[in-house]
C-alpha cells in the first residue's frame, strides 16, 4: 500500500518570517495519516529543518546540480541539500524546464545525483496546452518519464513522479478527474514497463491548482497518491485542509 504524500512547493517565495506556517504546519499535523513535505527556496532549507525537527514535516529542496561540487556559479549539489537537512528534491519542474532549459538528460542527471545521496527524487513531467491541443500529452509524458528516470535505483522508497500539466500550475484551470485518471494510469503502466513489479510502489502526485476544495476529489482519483502543491502550500491553513483531504 502507497502511503500518500502532501508536498508543497514554495518556488521563489518565502522569507525568515515564512517559517512560521512549518511549526503551524506541524502542530496542526502531530502524527498525520500522510507524509508531509515541504520545499522552500535554498536560503530556507536549512532553517526550515531546523523548525521541522522532531515534527512530521520533512524538508526538501527543488533542485540540485547534477554534480556533487565544483565551478558552478548560483547552483547547489545533492549534498549540500542533505547537509541542510532535506531529505527530497524536486526535479524537472516545468518552470526549471522553461527558466532554465532543462531537457530530459539533465534531469536524469540531476535524478541519478539525487539518488547517490539518498534524496528522494521528486521528477515532474506534464504537457503544455498545446501540446494537449494536439492529442500529444501521453505521446510527451512517456518521452519525459523515458528520459528524465535513470535505469537504476528508481523504486518506491527513492522516487516520486509528479505529474503537473503545465497549463495547470498557478492557473486555477484543473484537468477534469477522467483526464487525471488517464494520465497517472499511463504513468504507472509505463513504470511498470521499464521498472516491473516496485513500480507499484512509487508514489504519483497530481500537482497544479491543487486547492482546499478540489483536493478530495482529485485524491480519490486512480493512481492519485498525493499533490504537489505550489501556491496553496505557503499558508499552514490551506496546506493543512489539504492534508486533511487526503
Ligand atoms: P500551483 O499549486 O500554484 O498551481 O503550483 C503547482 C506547482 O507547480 C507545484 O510544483
Amino acid at each position: 500500500m502507497r502511503r500518500k504524500l502532501a508536498a508543497g512547493n514554495w518556488k521563489m517565495n518565502g522569507t525568515a518570517a515564512s517559517l512560521a506556517e512549518v511549526e503551524a504546519l506541524a502542530k496542526a499535523h502531530p502524527t498525520p495519516a500522510v507524509d508531509v513535505l515541504l520545499c522552500p527556496p535554498a536560503t530556507l532549507i536549512a532553517r526550515m529543518a531546523d523548525r521541522a525537527e522532531g515534527s512530521a514535516v520533512a524538508v526538501g529542496g527543488q533542485d540540485c546540480h547534477a554534480n556533487i561540487s565544483g565551478a558552478h556559479t548560483g547552483d547547489i549539489s545533492a549534498e549540500m541539500l542533505v547537509d541542510a537537512g532535506a531529505t527530497h528534491v524536486i526535479l524537472g519542474h516545468s518552470e526549471r524546464r522553461t527558466d532554465h532549459a532543462e531537457t530530459d538528460a539533465i534531469v536524469r542527471a540531476k535524478t541519478e545525483a539525487a539518488l547517490a545521496r539518498e534524496l528522494v527524487a521528486v521528477v515532474c513531467v506534464g504537457e503544455t496546452e498545446a501540446q494537449r491541443d494536439a492529442g500529444q500529452t501521453l505521446a510527451v509524458i512517456k518521452a519525459q518519464l523515458a528520459g528524465s528516470l535513470p535505469d537504476a535505483g528508481v523504486d518506491g522508497a527513492t522516487t516520486v513522479i509528479a505529474y503537473e500539466p503545465v497549463w495547470a500550475i498557478g492557473t486555477g484551470r484543473v484537468p477534469t478527474l477522467e483526464q487525471i485518471a488517464e494520465v497517472h494510469d499511463f504513468i504507472r503502466a509505463e513504470l511498470k514497463d521499464r521498472f516491473g513489479p516496485v513500480a507499484d510502489g512509487i508514489r504519483l502526485l497530481y500537482g497544479g491548482s491543487v486547492k482546499p476544495s478540489n483536493a478530495g476529489d482529485i485524491f480519490a482519483t486512480s493512481n492519485v497518491d498525493g499533490a504537489l502543491v505550489g501556491g496553496a502550500s505557503l499558508k499552514a491553513s490551506d496546506f493543512s485542509a489539504i492534508i486533511a483531504a487526503l
